[in-house]
């Protein structure tokens, strides 16, 4: 474990997405109040019972974090900052929607304003579009305007790390519709930008409209296309696309670079920081309703109900709904897993470590040899992935090439 990092996660939105699947409620009618509480609460005992540790990043995320009232927001986080040693250099994220900032610019400013005041040095948008007809059928809150105006007041406050989210293959959109949103996306000159391919869920309106018939998915091979020229375009545009869906900008001059380049290439220091500690096997805590957590070899997660969480809480338990003890195989797994995702794969001797993290037995010989004897059965099927342009795998270890990522999931499942 190199860093460790705290999830706070905030279940509460405007108003639900078409094709939302996350664990959220309407703002309005939830108790956010009493929401607050029991989290503060859960954050001190947390931090207590783990003996005050440092931090590297925080991330507080949902959901929309900038529904809370203000003074909500500033009991969250003085919490963290008495129950946690927040290294002064922490990499501190707020996941801040459009259309949620404040009407009027004073009230955007003066937001803004509290939110550096608290230490947040990063702030993430769910843009998704810079379409209007594509963000109302999305069911998003906001539009276009909301999103160009937010920025302006965003850098005009001085925050030099923004993360701008993208939906791509909405039913109806086209690759050249999905280009032209990463264009106008691209001339806010964000620092980083996470693409995600619309997933339809069930359970969610879209998923109800699939069902009947009344929506289209995108085809898949559609997908990797609009996917593909996605990743051409912000390479171009000097970023690094350093996991499968996040692209960092580099330094100015720097040319961009992805999956399976030739040369190593140096990291983008805006990668972010937080969600980096989920792909490289390091602690993060987890706070809130439903939240995850990975901390000293156990994987535990919170209860996704509301009135069991404030139930735990009051009785002074944490809310846990699952805990599981990582076995070495588990740890070793889950670190190929994880680290398949990001542009340097995952290394033997990275592997190795994660197995003996977890109390796995020192095998004679090299991380490599370690590596093949674990993952013995998956061997000559990964080779033939390599033979086929889709996988490299060298003396370092393994990484996906970025044709590679369209069967990522089948490269994955063998290491499981
Ligand atoms: S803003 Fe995000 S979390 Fe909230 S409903 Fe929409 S997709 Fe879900």
């Amino acid at each position: 474990m190199n860093k460790r990092g705290i999830y706070i996660h905030i279940p509460f939105c405007v108003q639900k997405c078409n094709y939302c699947a996350f664990l959220s409620f309407n703002a309005e009618s939830s108790p956010r109040k009493e929401y607050t509480d029991a989290l503060v609460q859960e954050i001190r005992c947390r931090g207590e019972a783990l003996g005050h540790p440092e931090v590297d990043t925080v991330y507080v995320g949902g959901g929309t974090p900038s529904v809370l009232d203000l003074s909500q927001m500033r009991d969250i986080m003085t919490a963290v900052s008495e129950s946690f040693s927040v290294k002064p250099d922490a990499e501190m994220t707020i996941e801040a929607n459009p259309g949620t900032l404040g009407r009027k610019d004073g009230v955007t400013l003066a937001k803004l304003q509290a939110y550096k005041y608290l230490g947040f040095n990063r702030l993430s948008m769910g843009v998704q579009s810079m379409e209007n007809d594509r963000l109302h059928f999305l069911g998003r809150i906001h539009t276009a305007e909301n999103v160009a105006r937010d920025m302006e007041l965003i850098r005009r406050k001085g925050f030099e790390n923004v993360n701008l989210d993208l939906i791509f293959s909405v039913p109806g959109e086209s690759t050249k519709d999905a280009l032209s949103d990463l264009k106008k996306v691209l001339d806010l000159k964000p620092e980083h930008v996470s693409c995600y391919s619309l997933q339809i869920e069930e359970g969610t309106p879209f998923g109800r409209m699939a069902e009947e018939g009344e929506l289209t998915e995108v085809p898949d091979e559609e997908d990797r296309r609009t996917y593909h020229e996605i990743c051409r375009a912000l390479k171009e545009a000097g970023y690094e696309h350093y996991e499968i869906s996040n692209f960092a900008r580099l330094p100015e001059g720097s040319a961009g670079c992805g999956f399976g380049d030739a040369g190593a290439k140096a990291a983008s220091p805006l990668r972010s920081q937080h969600n980096s500690l989920y792909w490289d096997m390091d602690d993060y805590i987890g706070l809130g309703l439903g939240a995850s957590g990975f901390a000293g070899g156990v994987r535990y997660k919170n209860t996704d109900d509301i009135e069991e969480y404030f139930a735990a809480i009051n009785e002074g338990r944490f809310p846990l709904a699952e805990e599981h003890v990582n076995t070495p195989f588990d740890n070793i797994s889950e670190a190929v897993f994880t680290g398949l995702r990001r542009r340097e794969g995952i290394s033997y001797e990275e592997a190795a470590a994660a197995y003996r993290a977890a109390g796995g037995e020192d095998a004679e010989g090299s991380a490599e040899q370690l590596f093949w004897q674990v993952f013995g059965d998956a061997e000559a099927e990964a080779r033939e992935y390599a033979g086929r342009g889709l996988l490299i795998i060298d003396s370092e270890g393994l990484r996906l090439t970025e044709q590679g990522i369209d069967i990522s999931n089948s490269i994955m499942s063998l290491f499981v």
